[in-house]
């Protein structure tokens, strides 16, 4: 059995290592706000490339607070408008309908599945006041036409690097350093994952920096001083901790992902599957594989790999604009993101896959 992705595996490959950073927390007796969090902060802002990183209790929380900060700060107001991938997790969404504004969903790129920059500038209005860019499946979704156009019209540019830890733009920064704010997520599963939830934003704003450390704190500055109705989400010591080891094996995991990525671009041959443009390597952090399945033949090849002991998932089945939580949209037609939602499938990728494992995916895959 080759599961999609074996957490376990994963923890292994460093697991005396997180082990030693669990237990010096344990014996610490420091479990919030302290010196792992201190640490982990500033190593992980060193790597992405920012002058501040905050750390909070997951990815969803960081991109809330990113907006919740500018509507604080009088950037942005409830009702205003935001532009966002049709085709990313419903993370992304909520983070701006939690705040009251407004997204605006725009197609992604077929060839890319990342948003189609083509698109962006017919969907700014005067209520429009940033675009936020997804680098999903981990590949780099920023480009400078949505750069310049963010200058242009004065907006603000957020990332969600959830699924990019160390993926790079064509300049040589990382995802995460490339627009004004970035909300990460370490859910287990991501490149970079905790032993639970965990999530940072990233920026070089000071005022927002300081906006959002407040708002997850409780709106609170100073010990029992609220300036802000904030709410308690904090990032666990434990997880600082464990976060820490496994950011300095991050390039080196990430390395492997490249790897496995570089076998199935090389040797997936068969006609039905087609496969996203080829980034060159630094440009792909490789959180998830997709592929596209022509034919309507999607599920009959999830089955058919799951028949031979391959797990494959989904990413992802409906699209936000098909949702119940957003019937309001149910009935746009968005062509791109519904095709991918019917074609997508992810094949196992991970910094613990065997060479063996990957060689036997794609022999089932091209004899489908
Ligand atoms: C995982 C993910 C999130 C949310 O992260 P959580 O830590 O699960 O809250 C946000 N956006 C994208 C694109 C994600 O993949």
């Amino acid at each position: 059995m080759i599961p999609f992705l074996s957490l376990k595996d994963v923890t292994a490959l460093h697991g005396a290592e997180i082990n030693e950073a669990v237990t010096r927390v344990v014996n610490n007796g420091w479990y919030l706000q302290g010196k792992e969090n201190e640490r982990f902060e500033e190593d992980y802002a060193k790597f992405i490339g920012t002058k501040y990183c905050i750390g909070c209790a997951n990815g969803l929380d960081a991109l809330i607070w990113i907006f919740r900060a500018y509507i604080e700060m009088g950037v942005m107001q409830p009702g205003d408008e935001v532009i966002v991938p049709a085709n990313t997790y419903i993370a992304t969404i909520l983070s701006i309908t939690e705040n009251g504004l407004k997204p605006i969903l725009v197609e992604p790129k077929l060839n890319t599945l990342e948003i189609d920059d083509d698109l962006i500038e017919a969907a700014i209005t005067p209520r429009t006041k940033a675009i936020a860019i997804v680098h999903l499946y981990g590949r780099n979704a920023y480009t400078e036409k949505i750069g310049s156009l963010c200058k242009k019209y004065n907006l603000k540019l957020i990332e969600d690097n959830a699924q990019a830890h160390g993926c790079k733009h064509t300049d040589g920064r990382t995802t995460g350093s490339i627009g004004d704010a970035a909300g990460h997520s370490f859910y287990p599963g991501k490149n970079l994952g905790a032993l639970g939830d965990g999530g940072a934003v990233t920026t070089n704003n000071p005022e927002l920096a300081a906006a959002v450390r407040a708002l997850a704190n409780y709106g609170s500055q100073k010990k029992y001083v609220f300036k802000y109705a904030g709410r308690n989400s904090r990032l666990d010591e434990i997880q600082a901790a464990v976060l820490d080891v496994k950011l300095k094996y991050l390039v080196e995991d990430n390395a492997h992902r490249k790897l496995v990525a570089n076998y199935y671009y090389d040797h997936i041959n068969n006609p039905i599957v087609s496969l996203p443009d080829r980034l060159p390597d630094a440009q792909n952090a490789y959180h998830l594989f997709p592929i596209l399945v022509a034919d309507g033949k999607r599920d009959a090849l999830h089955d058919y790999l799951e028949q031979n002991g391959v797990g494959t998932v989904i990413h992802y089945p409906i699209a936000p604009h098909k949702q119940e939580c957003y019937k309001e949209w149910n009935k746009i037609s968005l062509p791109i993101t519904e095709k991918v939602a019917d074609a997508e499938l992810s094949l196992p990728i991970g910094p613990a896959i065997s060479n063996d494992e990957i060689q036997q995916i794609v022999k089932l895959i091209n004899n489908f």
